[in-house]
This record gives structure tokens, C-alpha cells and sequence, in this order.
């Protein structure tokens, strides 16, 4: 029984009496898959609440309270072929997590399919982005993520948007709901090669009108990636570094919506269970099946 999420195929008259450490909805093999989820217990650099390396598990719990079909896209979620990897393996080490992860969805993406990374912290988003020089990217978060190096580790996940920039880089990286950056940060002479949109404007303009510029900015590959904190802690208060002033959900969502079609892989990030009520929890749940049923749905957003 090992934890690598291929019990449910090999068993599926078994499958009821045991739990998987999987999303309910995942019962394709990895073959035949079109996502392939995977979660990435590592925490290790996070500064304030540590416990974002338990997030996974929470989230496909709470994944368990959705139903498998979602009317607004008429998708059938059992009908998708979705496959759960289960979890890296642990590791304190941020060089060693970010390389796998580079490793894990550059094989995930050669074969065709959609990485799916469910964190653990920010920092692990970075091993993903290698991958996918030559896309841009949008990211959600409350913090311009923009040191150089913190706390001397340039893989920080206080960096994730300064590595990103390293990569893909200026005019590539949107990252929205920004609300909290270091003077440091501020006055770096790089921050205009990110397009930092605050979430005071968002709530100003309405993230409908401020759509078209975004869309145009990002082009046609897209790497999205979520850290849960750029929302407001009213609606996701499960986060490592909470930041008041947020983004609604339903911003969020419309994003996914929006840009599903485009997006060559996904990550929810910064979610930690250990603050949560259980609204984080399936919140990150609910925009892994937005993300996914709006990518499948005839209809567009
Ligand atoms: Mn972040
Ligand atoms: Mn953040």
C-alpha cells in the first residue's frame, strides 16, 4: 500500500474500506491522466506560522466535501482524467524540494499533462517555473515575494517572485493582490520588470475591467500560481503570513476562469491548516476543481 496514489486502480473493489491520501475525484492512472496532482509537504523557510507542509492532506480532505460535478461548467469530475502522485517525500533542505519539484513537473509536462502542485510553502513554486522559460505567469499573493535573499537563502520564500523574474524574465510576471513589501523591495531597481498590481486597485477598478490588460499581458502560456495569503484572511485565514486588505475569493476565481485554458501548470501554495477554521482548506480545494472545470468545460468564462 504504498502512498503513490495507485491503489484505487489496482483495487477499486478495495478502495472504499481504506483512504487515500488523494483527491476523491483523481481515479485515473497516471497513463491515461491529463492533471496530475502532487502535493509538497515542505515548509522550512517560512518566517512567521510554519505548517504549510501539512496542507496537502487538508486540502484533499476537504477536496472530499465537493460534490463531483460542478453545474456552473457541467463538468463531470470522475469523467476527467485526473491522477494523485500522493506527496514528495520530505526534506528540510529548500534546494533539494525546489530541484525535485523541477524534476517531478518537468516529467509531468513532457509527457503532455498538467502539474498540479499542491504546497506547501511559496518557495517550491520556483522548481516548476524553471520548466516553463518562455511562458509568463500570474501569481496571486499579498507579499511582492521580491527579496533578493532572505534570511541568507535566495530561495526563500519570501524571494519566489524575484527567482521568477530570474527565469522568465521582465514583462512576464504579473502578481496580484500586493499589499505588503520591504523597503528593500521597493526600492530595488527591478520591481517595474514585475507588474505588481495592488489589491487596492483591484477593489478600486474591479477585477472585470482590469481583465483585458492582464490577458494581454500574459499571452498565451501561462503558469499560475496561487499563495492562498493574497486573499483576504476573511476568506482564507489558514495562511503562514496573514496580510489584511485582501483580494475577495470570487477575484480569484474569476482568474482561474478566465485563464484555465491557457495554463500549462498550477500550484496552491502558503495554505497552513494549523491557523485554519476550514475555510482555506476547501477554498484551495474549490480553485483546484475551478481550475480544472473550467479548463474542461465547453463553456468560456
Ligand atoms: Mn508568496
Ligand atoms: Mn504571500
Amino acid at each position: 500500500m504504498g502512498d503513490h496514489g495507485n491503489e484505487k486502480n489496482n483495487a477499486p473493489e478495495l478502495s472504499g474500506y481504506f483512504t487515500h491520501r488523494k483527491i476523491p475525484d483523481a481515479i485515473s492512472s497516471y497513463e491515461d491522466s491529463r492533471y496530475a496532482v502532487f502535493g509538497v509537504p515542505f515548509d522550512n523557510t517560512s518566517s512567521y506560522r510554519r505548517g504549510s507542509r501539512l496542507a496537502p492532506d487538508y486540502v484533499r480532505q476537504a477536496y472530499g466535501n465537493l460534490e463531483s460535478y460542478d453545474v456552473a461548467y457541467n463538468v463531470d469530475f470522475t469523467e476527467v482524467p485526473v491522477c494523485d502522485l500522493g506527496d514528495l517525500g520530505e526534506s528540510e533542505d529548500v534546494r533539494e524540494v525546489v530541484d525535485e519539484v523541477e524534476y517531478v513537473s518537468g516529467r509531468i509536462l513532457k509527457d503532455g499533462k498538467i502539474p498540479v502542485m499542491i504546497g506547501g510553502e511559496h518557495s517550491i513554486t520556483v522548481g516548476a517555473v524553471r520548466n516553463l522559460k518562455g511562458s509568463s505567469m500570474i501569481i496571486i499573493d499579498a507579499h511582492s515575494d521580491f527579496r533578493d535573499s532572505y534570511m541568507g537563502n535566495e530561495l526563500n520564500h519570501a524571494c519566489v517572485t524575484r527567482r521568477a523574474l530570474d527565469i522568465l524574465g521582465p514583462d512576464r510576471i504579473v502578481s496580484i493582490g500586493t499589499r505588503s513589501t520591504s523597503k528593500e523591495e521597493f526600492l530595488s531597481g527591478r520591481k517595474d520588470e514585475v507588474w505588481f498590481l495592488p489589491a487596492s486597485e483591484v477593489r478600486k477598478k474591479g477585477i472585470e475591467s482590469l481583465f483585458p490588460e492582464i490577458e494581454k499581458f500574459l499571452g498565451e502560456k501561462v503558469y499560475f500560481s496561487i499563495d492562498m495569503d493574497g486573499i483576504d484572511p476573511a476568506y482564507a485565514p489558514g495562511v503562514g503570513t496573514p496580510e489584511p486588505y485582501g483580494l475577495k475569493d470570487t477575484d480569484v476565481q474569476f482568474l482561474v476562469r478566465k485563464l484555465s485554458k491557457k495554463t500549462l501548470a498550477f500550484d496552491v501554495v502558503e495554505m497552513t491548516p494549523v491557523y485554519d477554521n476550514g475555510n482555506t482548506s476547501v477554498l484551495a480545494a474549490k480553485l483546484i476543481q475551478d481550475f480544472i472545470g473550467s479548463r474542461e468545460s465547453k463553456k468560456t468564462f
